[in-house]
């Protein structure tokens, strides 16, 4: 699965980093665009299970689903989108420039002391 060995290199991150050395990851928050291949759902369900017996053992994954959204290469609306295959709402064009929505990054860790 897709989330499992994106799931593993959080981990590896988390359990590689030098200032995080010998300590118990208790919070992982992720913004995740909502055009990203990840459900989270798969993603918290392997995060657990391979972060079994690691310092991130019974972390909790906070994901925060970014939304899409476009703007109009023809005539400058912008709008939010659901799905990778549209068109411009006010004109019906097709080219677009993907604002935020394919995002996958690690914002911010808490540890244990
Ligand atoms: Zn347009």
């Amino acid at each position: 699965m897709h989330e499992a060995s994106i799931a593993a290199g959080i981990i590896d991150r988390l359990l590689e980093h030098p200032q995080l050395a010998g300590r118990r990851i208790r919070v992982v928050r992720l913004k995740v665009g909502r055009l990203s291949t990840v459900v989270p759902e798969n993603l918290e369900f392997v995060f657990g299970a391979i972060a079994a017996g690691t310092r991130v053992e019974g972390a909790r994954l906070e994901i925060e689903v970014v939304p899409a959204r476009a703007v109009c290469l023809a005539c400058g609306h912008a709008f939010e989108i659901e799905d990778p295959i549209f068109l411009c709402p006010a004109c019906a064009a097709g080219r677009l420039r993907l604002e935020s929505g394919r995002e996958l990054s690690l914002e911010s860790v808490e540890t244990e002391d």
